[in-house]
């Protein structure tokens, strides 16, 4: 039995195989042309503070609406960008773009608050990362405080010493950093006082069971003390029922974002939640 199910098995498996290249060549070559097709966009996600509900930021969150397969969430094409060298020009274009968005809505009057952009720790490499942020800003006639970055805590402790370099620039220039997915990488204590950093970002899957599993309540205040305890501020993400927002807000976290208050959305409707200011 054994001989005649492995070279079944074999052909099952690379049938597979060769139908996921396909496909994956295929997204791939798509890829290569999205950007300048416009089919890349960005959505706005409002980060709102505790205290009194108030929007005081939005994270850019970048979509790729594909000709045939719809729109495809970041996670099923960054990774392949990182891989293949495109995260250059798509993520120089998610700049540019968060850029120009934080122009129209100074030029409407809107609010002022700031612009988050995601960067990959392949970007966090350049090492001219510092000079383009800075020639996009001036592009789009941008003062420093408008524009924040987030980096994820494995990215910046991959490549440590990399990252605190291009970093000291970015801050030298009045930009704000954040710690992405803060608690799921392994941070040394010491280096994060080192990383010229004003926010952690608590990771989502800490925030899920917040208010029901008491040692998920015990991270997140953790987190939330040492953050303080380095003057920096704390922004839990993926907060969905008003339990988690209540327990984050007993243990003193700032910020939250997440589908209690609004998904990301695209700019129109991202203009119009500013407008009204909170929830
Ligand atoms: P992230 O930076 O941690 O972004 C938060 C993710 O959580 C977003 O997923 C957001 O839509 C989702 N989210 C927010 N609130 C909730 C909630 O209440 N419940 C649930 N279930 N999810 C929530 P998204 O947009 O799919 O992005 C996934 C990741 O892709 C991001 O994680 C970020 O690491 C990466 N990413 C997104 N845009 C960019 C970009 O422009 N450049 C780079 N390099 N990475 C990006
Ligand atoms: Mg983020
Ligand atoms: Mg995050
Ligand atoms: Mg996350």
């Amino acid at each position: 039995r054994a001989i005649h199910e492995v070279p079944n098995g074999y052909r099952f498996f690379t049938a597979t195989m060769d139908s996921e290249l396909t496909a994956r060549r295929r997204l791939e070559g798509d890829l290569r042309r999205a950007a300048g097709r416009g089919e890349l966009v960005l959505h706005y996600q409002p980060i709102v503070a505790v205290k009194d509900r108030r929007i005081v930021g939005f994270e850019a969150l970048v979509r790729w609406n594909h000709p045939t397969d719809g729109m495809i969430p970041p996670g099923q094409f960054i990774p392949l960008a990182e891989e293949n060298g495109m995260i250059g020009p798509i993520g120089e274009w998610v700049l540019a773009e968060a850029c120009r968005q934080a122009r129209s809505w100074i030029d409407d009057g809107l609010p002022v608050v700031p612009i988050a952009v995601n960067l990959s720790a392949v970007q966090m490499r350049r090492h001219d990362l510092a000079l383009l942020v800075r020639r996009l800003m001036t592009e789009a006639r941008l003062p420093p405080g408008r524009l924040e970055l987030e980096l994820t805590e494995t990215a910046m402790m991959e490549d440590a010493v990399a990252a605190s370099r291009v970093l000291a620039d970015i801050k030298a220039m009045g930009m704000e950093l954040a710690v992405d997915d803060f608690g799921t990488g392994y941070s040394s204590l010491g280096r994060l006082k080192r990383f010229p950093v004003c926010k952690l970002k608590i990771d989502r899957s800490f925030v899920a069971d917040v208010a029901e599993n008491d040692s998920d309540r015990a991270i997140a205040r953790a987190i939330i003390s040492l953050a303080h305890a380095l003057e920096l501020k704390v922004v839990a993400e993926g907060v969905e029922t008003e339990a988690q927002f209540q327990t984050l807000a007993a243990e003193q976290c700032d910020c939250v974002q997440g589908f209690l208050f609004s998904p990301a959305v695209p700019a129109p409707q991202a203009a119009d939640m500013l407008r009204k200011g909170g929830f």
